[in-house]
């Protein structure tokens, strides 16, 4: 394994690579650090060794924290639990033509295992939990990670807890408790499932894959990244637009982009970062409107429930992330979240969930201000499946009902659109 240590974001204290998520100095994140035996590759090298790799997030195992569940290269067995990653890039022109650009990505990863990003972050984290010996996985969860961990439990044979606020939407309750995790609905917001779940942390010997787990989880976050790089032909967009939820998926895409750079495998600037959010919970794209560096907590009341975190972890490295790079965070009301889920579905087939309604409706937003420029390469990132928050789409389209008659089809039914 590439990973060499954890060590502490703020005070740079080194640690083992253990179940460890805070800096028992100055209670700073831990990340983790790697040594590469390898950094004396040259760049083709690197990209054969790669290339060369499966079809999944494992490809990237240099650059994460955790071995690559044994196996031929590929090919799935019981210990490689569900292979996340390798989603489609797809260039989207209709979408960028409506928003009067030239050159948009659309990067689908709904198309993963249970269709959101989050079986990339509980890969690494239930891989890297079995080789720590953990027989139990948990989380607190706005919905995707239930999914992700209750299926990565079955599919590795491990025990699973799942929390999730008790008024989450009905299906992604009913496509988590289907695989047989202990699910539990609190009574509260995310926040305060994440404080309950930190507390039974400490109490019980779990593998909370986004608690005393995140330092491997949020490393997940960067095969995003690689994927986009290599999709692209081994460069770099100009601007990526990124859901914000606790700002771990935002600031861990740059982290891919980086940690590539520094090898030779890419060149150029950072792209910018635009994070998005949701109106009705918006603490990152607030302060940084305001221009603080922190984040005032807020309780959140959005239908973009997967992104609903009041109170998040990577505020302050978001905020950061998108000042230093030219980006912004920018939010979007719970309407403009429907026309955006419409826009990319209407333009490019692809049926996001809310958190994607969001991405679009801040690009469509960033287009309209004029920031981007026409010529810049943009990569949308869409994190999660329409099907999973359908209430968002009830009545925005009319069906119409006719007698299964060719007058009644005549008379009820517009002709097509002729340009
Ligand atoms: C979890 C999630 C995100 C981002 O989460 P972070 O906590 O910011 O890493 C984005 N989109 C969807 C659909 C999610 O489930
Ligand atoms: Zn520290």
């Amino acid at each position: 394994m590439a990973a060499s240590h954890l060590q502490c974001r703020e005070c740079h204290t080194e640690y083992p690579l253990e179940a460890l998520y805070v800096c028992e100095r100055c209670f700073g994140p831990l990340e983790v650090a790697y040594s590469r035996p390898g950094v004396e590759l040259s760049v083709a090298e690197w990209r054969r060794r790669i290339q060369a790799g499966p079809q999944n997030i494992w490809r990237y195992a240099d650059f994460l924290p955790a071995a690559a569940p044994p196996g031929p290269s590929g090919r799935l067995n019981s210990r490689a639990g569900l292979p996340a990653g390798c989603t489609p890039l797809i260039r989207a022109d209709r979408l960028a033509a409506r928003l009067g650009l030239k050159e948009v990505w659309v990067k689908n990863d709904a198309a993963n295992p249970t269709h959101s990003f989050k079986d990339r972050v509980v890969s690494v984290a239930a891989t890297r939990a079995r080789e720590l010996g953990f027989e139990t996985i948990a989380c607190a969860s706005t919905g995707n990670l239930a999914n992700s961990v209750a299926a990565h439990g079955a599919a590795l044979g491990m025990d699973s807890y799942v929390f999730i606020p008790s008024d989450l939407e009905e299906q992604k309750v009913l496509a988590t408790g289907v695989y047989g995790t202990k699910l539990v609905g609190v009574k509260g917001n995310y926040d305060d499932v994440n404080r309950l779940c930190t507390e039974l942390c400490a109490e019980r010997d779990w593998a909370f894959v986004n608690i005393n787990l995140r330092p491997y989880y949020a490393e997940g976050s960067k095969t995003l990244a690689f994927e986009i790089a290599e999709q692209l032909g081994w460069e770099l967009p100009d601007r990526c637009v990124v859901p914000v939820a606790s700002g771990s998926l935002f600031t861990k895409i740059a982290k891919g982009f980086e940690e590539w750079r520094e090898l030779g495998l890419l060149e150029g600037e950072l792209p910018r970062m635009n994070g998005a959010q949701a109106d009705g919970c918006s603490p990152v794209a607030s302060a940084f409107a305001e221009g603080h560096d922190i984040c005032r907590p807020v309780k959140p009341s959005t239908i973009a429930k997967s992104l609903a975190i009041g109170n998040p972890a990577d505020g302050p490295y978001a905020l950061d992330l998108a000042r230093r790079t030219g980006g912004s965070v920018d939010a979007v009301s719970d309407e403009e979240i429907r026309a955006g889920i419409r826009l990319l579905a209407e333009t490019t087939g692809v049926f996001t969930e809310t958190a994607g309604g969001v991405t679009t409706a801040v690009l469509a937003k960033l287009a309209e201000r004029g920031e981007i420029d026409p010529e810049e390469r943009v990569v949308l990132v869409i994190t999660g499946e329409g099907l999973k928050t359908l209430d968002a789409v009830r009545g925005s389209f009319e069906m119409h009902t006719i007698e299964p008659t060719v007058a009644d089809f005549e008379a009820g039914v517009p002709e097509p659109l002729t340009v």
